[in-house]
């Protein structure tokens, strides 16, 4: 996990720098379909080195920066937390991009405020995979006890959508991007690739997705699509 490709740049859309950190380790660990919340460290100093080092290659090319650290924003250590405000001031980062588990919600506002303090704004991006509860919690089981869209818009300001699975029609599909675009500033389509679990890409759903859906979406600004899980281009091995 060490040898991951963890800085990018991503040049379209919403131009920004994505970094993929490491933390202590997603504290729900419970989705179907997840195998990266393997990457986790329980040494908060092995972390921070990582970190530290990915930290100094942004440039504030775009002024501003994603981090996503398989799980969500509090399980990066103190220290990170702190190279990430200094690294945010230095390098003129206006808006910052973190991802949050559902369980940790109601730590969104106190971030919001501490990075506010230092006029950076923060963006919270939760994985709801589906709006619709049923599929979700019973098939996906992401640990999201709420149903009510607008309850969870709250909290959070972009989604990311995880489709190409069986069981999803093209208007099942549809519908959710739909509900994201209205609810949120920005969703991020995710489209499963084969892992480690059991769950499998369809291959049947994610024909009609290119077919029927990405060309609608394709150029959209508020919305990315992975057609592969490395296309923000982290993730991938250096070896490769
Ligand atoms: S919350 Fe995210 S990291 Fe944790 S198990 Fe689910 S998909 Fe994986």
């Amino acid at each position: 996990m060490n040898n991951l490709i963890r800085y990018s740049i991503i040049e379209e859309k919403n131009k920004r720098e994505f970094l993929l950190l490491i933390g202590s380790g997603c504290k729900w660990k419970k989705c179907s379909f997840c195998d990266y919340h393997t990457d986790f460290n329980k040494d908060e100093e092995y972390c921070y080195n990582i970190n530290e080092k990915e930290l100094n290659k942004v440039t504030g090319k775009y002024n501003t920066l994603e981090i996503v650290n398989s799980g969500s924003f509090v399980d990066l250590d103190k220290k990170t937390m702190k190279k990430i405000e200094s690294v945010c001031i230095e390098k003129n980062i206006n808006t910052l991009h973190f991802e949050c588990h559902w369980l940790h919600k109601d730590k969104i506002k106190d971030l919001k405020e501490q990075f506010n303090k230092l006029g950076i704004t923060v963006k919270t991006k939760i994985g709801i995979e589906s709006f619709d509860y049923y599929y979700r919690e019973s098939f996906l089981n992401k640990g999201i006890e709420e149903k009510d869209i607008n309850v969870i818009k709250k909290y959070f300001d972009e989604v990311c959508l995880l489709q190409g699975l069986p069981g999803q029609s093209v208007e099942f599909m549809l519908k959710d991007i739909a509900l994201g675009l209205e609810h949120f500033e920005r969703i991020c389509i995710n489209i499963m690739v084969e892992n480690k679990t059991k769950i499998k890409p369809d291959p049947n759903t994610i024909e009609n997705f290119i077919k029927y859906i990405y060309p609608i979406y394709k150029d959209n600004n508020r919305v990315d699509i992975l057609l592969n899980n490395t296309d923000f281009g982290v993730g991938g091995n250096k070896n490769d």
